[in-house]
């Protein structure tokens, strides 16, 4: 824990698996104390619960949920030969990752089992069956072009009118990192809908605005 804001979590979240920046995370945290008092908050994309932390701790102070969406099995990048790939995720019997016994055992240090809902499935299977409007919705989910433009058609109706949507990896310069991201960052700019609100390194906050 760096930041003197960041003594609210209940874990260290430096032992915590993934992929959260501290200042990102300080960010989606702020917003979501914010956000989550209008109504529940919701994240695609949660590997061992990094960011999920952050996010519940906030809508537990204002006693709301948070849905945390992922099939555990990893993105691209995480597989093993990949970047991200953590050997420790991987399941011998499945022949594929589970990051889900780590998320459980993060959420029960964190003190979050009765704020963050473990929703275990594929975002668009999920998000075609949801129907609960959202007052947050945090996308950081697979990060090629067909998953990212899934998260993107998938969640965003679902973001309350005023409700905030929140995108991690947003990278301008090609540069820096892959574009899907990106690229659903002006999607939702171009619909007209969201307006930019705050940008934290690669996180974007876009109020709805329509
Ligand atoms: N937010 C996390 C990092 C997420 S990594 C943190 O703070 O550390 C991206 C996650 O998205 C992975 O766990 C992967 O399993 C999940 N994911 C990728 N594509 C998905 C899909 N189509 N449906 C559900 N989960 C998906
Ligand atoms: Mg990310």
């Amino acid at each position: 824990m760096t930041g003197p804001e960041m003594e609210v979590l209940d874990i260290d979240i430096e032992t915590v698996k993934g992929f959260m920046d501290v200042a990102e995370g300080e960010a989606l945290y702020k917003a979501a104390l914010a956000e989550s008092t209008h109504g529940p908050v919701l994240e695609v994309g949660t590997y061992c619960g990094k960011s999920a932390i952050y996010l519940g701790t906030a809508c537990r102070a204002n006693d709301q949920v948070l849905f945390a969406v992922d099939h555990h099995r990893g993105s691209e990048e995480n597989q093993p030969g990949w970047e991200h790939h953590d050997p420790e995720t991987w399941d011998a019997e499945a022949g594929a990752m589970d990051t889900l016994p780590f998320l459980r055992r993060n959420l029960r240090r964190a003190n979050l089992e009765d704020t963050v809902i473990p929703v275990v499935g594929k975002s668009h299977l999920v998000a075609k069956n949801w129907t609960t409007p959202l007052a947050m919705v945090f996308i950081d989910g697979g990060h090629s072009r067909e998953m990212a433009m899934g998260d993107y058609k998938g969640w965003t109706p679902h973001v309350a009118e005023n409700g905030l949507l929140a995108i991690h990896d947003v990278f301008p310069n090609p540069d820096d990192g892959g574009r899907p991201p990106y690229e659903i960052y002006c999607l939702a700019l171009e619909s007209g809908l969201f307006a930019e609100e705050g940008a934290v390194k690669s996180l974007r906050l876009l109020r709805r605005i329509k």
